[in-house]
Parts: structure tokens; sequence; C-alpha cells
């Protein structure tokens, strides 16, 4: 066995101190964990986390991560979802290589098992409706009362047991409980369902089953099954937890697995909630599952959100042991992070205002060499060709501009990057007085951008050739919903969602590389932000989603000293 390497200090968080106290005292000679996903909906950024810590801790301790689908509810799940959640995990960069299971894999074991604690007087089946059991569960300060089946002796109980499974009862006659407490201070514990009747077809067993069991008695008893050491949760499951030891401590299960919970992920604008998602595609209000606005990893991805900026945002939020509200700014931060480094640097004018450089003859054109990216020289050019007409933005230019303007204005020369300085001398009207075209002229003596007397203009410039520049529409996101908390006091979020979350601008106009630039392959369009082709995108209607603007708020806001208080 290779001595496990303890991870570096700035990566320590509680879970990993226990999982390397944990080798290193010998309790386990491999770390074992497992992301146990129901595919009952897409995976979103709060999975995201759980997926970084469940498989990176498997990778930075040489141990292994598996892949459970918690397919325990055939009502609610899909195989498009088990896809879709494969898809995602692999493009975040993680692989569970041949440990792919399915509690649907252990349904005859968890039978078994089920049948071992109705004979050790360990369970029951219950005759009580699920709302009789509720009314019988009792509260926080009051104990529940017995049901009148709980002393039903166990050989009726496995013959009843028995008949569930063979299908002899509809939907809600009948239950297995756990035979535990009915006075338990935690309600979990007073004798906890593990198997309802659900005459559903299954995605992966069919109609082999008529009964299922709940999420808890599937759970701990697949990690143990698995050999899983570190069974990591969400906090909503630490009242669980005795549960989930009651069972493994009263089953003849081969490995004592542990559960440990940590604090979900909670964003800034966001709702993180598959149900809630679900209804926000049913209702079609976003473009579907992966609508750049969701928060799911398929959405982020369509974004252009690269899978390096989200791994890097789950280590920036790390792990802690109670609830917090994370800003969205800090993934945006460290989505720009990547992206600054990696992001090849691009012309696009999204609201075009026509130039004609009158000096430079008609029908000639040149190609410039443009460098990919200013700060980083290793990142080469490419070749952007220049011709008579170009388009600039229409905000780089002011008939009357203030004493701050320093861009494009009446009489003014600017620098147009890496092509030549132009000088503004005529401006251009329709009949209602709107500014359509400005006359230039060009200094030859400049070209590359820069000019041999030394003289520098204040302003440099994007711009795309007309002649050559490929059309297309461009989609701006702004946060989905207009509150930072939009769940908050059980307020609907649908009540806060935000009238312009999506603003599609059309007449927008790209250099021609970028007409067969990938889906998923972001860009800085230079000066406006990061973008990408959207899969709406087809050869002569380009669409590209804008990933995220260039300005990053949450240093700013953490120089203001305001980053986590959201
Ligand atoms: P949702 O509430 O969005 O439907 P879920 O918890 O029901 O999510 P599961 O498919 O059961 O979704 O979750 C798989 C794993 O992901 C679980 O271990 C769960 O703890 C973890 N997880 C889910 N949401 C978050 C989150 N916001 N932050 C961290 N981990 C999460
Ligand atoms: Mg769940």
């Amino acid at each position: 066995m290779s001595t496990p390497i303890p991870p570096a200090p700035e990566r320590a968080d509680f879970i990993r101190e226990i999982v390397a106290a944990d080798l290193r005292a010998g309790r386990h000679e491999t770390v074992v964990t497992r992301f146990p996903p129901e595919p009952n909906g897409y995976l979103h950024i709060g999975h995201a986390k759980s997926i970084c810590l469940n498989f990176g801790i498997a990778e930075e301790f040489g141990g292994r991560c598996h892949l459970r689908f918690d397919d325990t509810n055939p009502m609610k799940e899909e195989q498009r979802y088990i896809d879709a959640i494969e898809a995602d995990i692999r493009w975040l960069g993680f692989d569970w290589g041949e440990h792919l299971y399915h509690a649907s894999d252990y349904f005859e074991q968890l039978y078994e098992w089920a049948v071992h604690l109705i004979r050790e007087g360990k369970a029951y089946v219950d005759d009580l409706s699920a709302d009789e059991i509720r009314a019988h569960r009792g509260t926080l300060t009051e104990p529940g009362r017995p049901s009148p089946w709980r002393e039903r002796p166990a050989e009726e109980s496995l013959d009843l047991f028995a008949r569930m499974r063979a299908g002899e009862f509809p939907d809600g006659a009948r239950v297995l409980r756990a035979r535990i407490d009915m006075a338990h201070g935690n309600v979990h514990m007073r004798d906890p369902v593990l198997y309802r009747i659900l005459h559903a077809e299954h995605p992966r067993t069919g109609d082999a089953w008529c009964i299922y069991p709940t999420y808890d008695f599937a759970h701990g008893q697949s990690d143990a099954i698995e050999g899983i050491t570190h069974s990591l949760c969400s906090l909503e499951f630490k009242d669980h937890r005795p549960l989930y030891d009651w069972l493994i401590d009263n089953l003849p299960v081969p490995s004592r697995p542990r559960q440990y919970e940590f604090a979900r992920l909670n964003l800034t604008y966001t709702v993180l909630s598959k149900r809630f998602l679900l209804r926000l595609v049913n209702d079609g209000r976003v473009r579907g599952w992966d609508d750049p606005r969701m928060p799911t990893i398929s959405a982020l991805r369509r974004r252009g959100f690269p899978a390096e900026g989200i791994r890097e945002f789950a280590t920036l939020v790390g792990v802690a042991r109670a609830d917090n509200v994370a800003e969205v700014e800090m993934l945006e931060h460290a989505v720009r992070d990547v992206l600054n480094r990696t992001a090849p640097r691009r012309f696009g004018v999204l609201d075009p205002l026509k130039v004609v450089v009158e000096d430079y003859p008609e029908g000639k054109s040149e190609e410039m060499d443009v460098p990919n990216n200013p700060e980083d020289p290793a990142a080469g050019t490419r070749r952007v060709p220049f011709g008579r007409e170009l388009w600039i933005e229409r905000g780089d230019f002011m008939e009357e501009p203030p004493r701050k303007f320093f861009r494009l204005a009446p009489g003014r020369e600017v620098r147009l990057r890496s092509a030549y300085f132009i000088t503004c001398r005529e401006v251009v009207k329709d009949a209602d007085g709107r500014v359509v075209e400005l006359r230039c002229t060009h200094d030859p003596a400049t070209r590359g951008g820069d000019a041999p007397d030394g003289r520098r203009p204040k302003a440099t410039l994007h711009w795309v050739s007309a002649a050559h520049g490929a059309p297309a529409e461009v989609r701006l996101y702004d946060h989905l919903f207009t509150s930072p908390h939009p769940a908050a006091d059980g307020r609907d979020p649908f009540d806060d969602l935000n009238p312009e979350s999506e603003t599609v601008v059309r007449g927008c106009v790209v250099e021609p590389s970028l007409a067969d630039l990938p889906a998923g392959e972001t860009v800085q369009f230079e000066r406006l932000g990061y973008f990408c082709p959207d899969p709406d995108s087809a050869p002569g209607a380009l669409v590209f989603n804008r990933t995220l603007g260039l300005r990053d708020t949450w240093a700013k806001m953490q120089a203001q000293g305001r980053a986590g208080k959201a």
C-alpha cells in the first residue's frame, strides 16, 4: 500500500482532515467516496460542489469515487437524466472508471436484508395509510404513537412482505417499517418506512419490482455493499445519520461506511432545486434545462463557462459545516480568472456604426496581424482582414464629446487595434438626425497600430471589416432573479423572476474567423466581454452567448470588504 499523500494545507477542510486522519490511523487502506445523484433532473452547480469534493478527495488521496444513481423512485426518474448526468460529470473533468453503480443493482440484496430485519423483530408490515402514519408520528415535543400493527408476529409480516413483492396489494396499501422507537427524540427513528408499494415501470428493472426501498433504506446499505469509507452528503441528512447507523449496526453488511455532512452550496440570485428548475422548464420560462441563465452544469457549459472555472469556484467556496450563501459574483470571478488566461481575443461589434476610410482605395483589403492575447505573446497572432468600410462600436463615437470621452469624435484621431490611426472628418446623418456613417482618413505610416513619430492616440478601438465580417445575433444575460435571495421567507421564486434576464441583440458583426468557432469555445470580444457560440448557431446565422462581461465585481466587493456578506 502506498502512503497516502496528505492534502496541501490550503486545500484542507474538515472533511479532508477526517479522511487524512483515518488513513493515518490505518482505519482504511484506501478512501472510497461516491457521488449519488437521483436521476430526476439535470445536475446544477450545487451538485458540482459535491462532485468536486467526492472525486477531488478520491484523487488527492489516491482512492476512488463511485458514481451511483440513486434510482429508488421510478415515478420521477428518466434515462435522459442519467445520460445527461454522466456527460456533465465527464465534462467537469472526473471519471468513475468501472465504478458505475445503481441502487437498483442492489434491490435483491436489500430485499433480503429487509426480510432479515423482520425475522429479527426489527421491522414489520404496517397497514396504516401514509396519512395515518404521519398522524401517529408525533412532533418534536410529543412522542409518536405505535401503529396497531407494530406487534404483529414476524411470520405474518414475512408473509405480507412477500405478498407485497408479489404484487397482491395496490399502491399505498401497506408499507414495511423499521421497528425502532416511537418515542425517540429524532422523528426519523420513529419506525421509519423502509419499503413502499409502487406499481411503476423502473428505467432499469422494468416491472420486476412493485415495491421500492426508501432513500434511507437504500443509501447506507448501498454504501456498505460498495465499500464506501466516507459517505459525504449535505447537511439536511444530518438528522438521518442515527438511522443510517442503526441500519448498518443491525444488518449483516460487508463494511462499515460513515456518513459526514457538509453545508450545501447556496448562491445569491439563484435557486438550486431540481424541482424548481423543472418548473421553470415546464412553464417555458427558459429555453430548457440548458438555457444559459440556468444554474445547471449543462447551462453553464452552453454559456461558455469552462469546467476549470467551476472547479476553481468549488475550491474557492470550500467545504463548511454550517449553511451559508455564496455570492454568485464569486463564481463569475473564478470563471473570469480562467478565461482571462485562456480565452483568445477576437473582434466583435455589438452595435455597429459604419466607418468609411475615404483615402483607402476601393476594393483593396489587407490582412492585419492581430495578437491573440495582448498580455500573452505566446498566444501568437491571427490575420484579420481590413478594408475601406469598417464597423466600429456606436458607443465609441460621440459627436459632442464630454471632457472625459477620449474615443472617436469629429476631428479626432484614434487607433484601430493592430491596423491604422484614423481621423474622423465628417459625420453623415439620416433624415431623423441619427448618425449613420463616419467619413474618416487614415495615416498609412501607422500600419500595425504604431506611429513612427511616436504619437499616441488616447483610445484604441476594435473594428470589423464590413466586406468580411459575419453577421451575428448576440444574447446577453443577467441574473434570472431580481432578488439576491429569491426563495427566502417562503416566497415563490417565480415572483422574483427578472424579466430582463435575457436580451437578444440582432445585427451584430464579428470578425470572419469566428464563423467556424466550435460551440463551447469561449473567446474574449476585445473590450466587451467573453462570448461563445450557442448551439443555435448555424452557418450564416451565427448566435453568440455573452458568457460574462469583463468587469470583476467580486474582486471589487472583496476590496470593499463586502464579499461574504450577501
Ligand atoms: P435538489 O434539492 O436540487 O433536487 P438533491 O439533493 O435532491 O438536489 P440529489 O440528486 O439527491 O439531488 O443529490 C446528489 C448529491 O448532491 C447529494 O449527495 C446531495 O447532497 C448533493 N447536493 C445536492 N444539492 C447540493 C448543493 N446545493 N450543494 C452541495 N451538494 C449538493
Ligand atoms: Mg435528493
